[in-house]
């Protein structure tokens, strides 16, 4: 199956990676729209929660998602997501949307829409798009497939930093088992389940610079093109 019609650079892991600066930052220097997909996942649990949608199992879950106006428009770097007209905002970053939005993305409805939604955004032109499933299952014919990797302790502790700066004091152990809560999660769930792609570049983002890692993919894209 051919999915592909622009360039697309998949770049998939678990949270706390530091999937998100890697992306945009790869993005930046090659002048391709970043698609963070995350967001895209987290917007919808946060309007069915909104919506009243009690959990996973709700008889009124999929008339409530079928009812979202969920939308992504391309800016010159990134794609935007908009809900009934208006622009998502930061309070879909905090911790309960993130656990409300990794429970929701086990329903194969769910990634159903957002995947449709992702494909769409592919015939617009280049791409860096990050998530968890983005070379296995939305892009599996992306030209370059990174996936990153991190030890817990690293990755809770990157968390715990970007949590601080939005205002958001969680305790690092809490920090910690939700993380790792989510992962199993994801890992472990039917529906495209967090899995390295077996064509995709490991980095361990632990033990390299934010520079290398941009370094290591860009070099990664600059040597599969010149193959194609
Ligand atoms: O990347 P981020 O941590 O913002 O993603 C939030 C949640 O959305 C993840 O924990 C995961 O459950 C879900 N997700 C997904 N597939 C993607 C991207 C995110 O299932 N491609």
């Amino acid at each position: 199956m051919t999915v592909e019609r622009f360039a697309v650079i998949a770049i998939d892991g678990g949270a706390g990676t530091g999937k998100t600066t890697s992306a945009a930052r790869v993005a930046e220097r090659l002048g391709f729209c970043y698609v963070d997909s995350g967001a895209i996942y987290r917007t919808v649990a946060w309007a069915l929660h909104q919506a009243g949608v009690s959990g996973i199992d709700d008889p009124g879950f999929s008339d409530r998602l079928a009812s979202l106006d969920l939308e992504i428009r391309p800016a010159p770097d990134r794609f935007r997501i908009f809900l009934g007209g208006r622009e998502a905002t930061a309070n879909i970053r905090t911790p309960e949307v993130s656990a409300l939005s990794s429970k929701i993305a086990v329903r194969p409805d769910v990634r159903d829409r957002v995947t449709a939604l992702l494909r769409q955004a592919g015939g617009s032109g280049p791409l860096v798009v990050e998530g968890r499933d983005i070379g296995t299952v939305v892009f599996p014919d992306a030209r370059l497939k990174v996936f990153l990797t991190a030890e817990l302790p690293v990755r809770a502790e990157r968390r715990h930093g970007d949590l601080a700066r939005q205002g958001i004091d969680q305790p690092r152990d809490q920090v910690l088992r939700e993380l790792d809560e989510r992962d199993r999660r994801d890992s472990s769930r039917d529906a495209a389940p967090l899995r390295q792609a077996p064509d995709a570049v490991l980095i361990d983002t632990g033990r390299t610079t934010i520079e290398e890692q941009v370094e290591a993919i860009v070099h990664a894209w600059l040597e599969r093109s010149a193959q194609v």
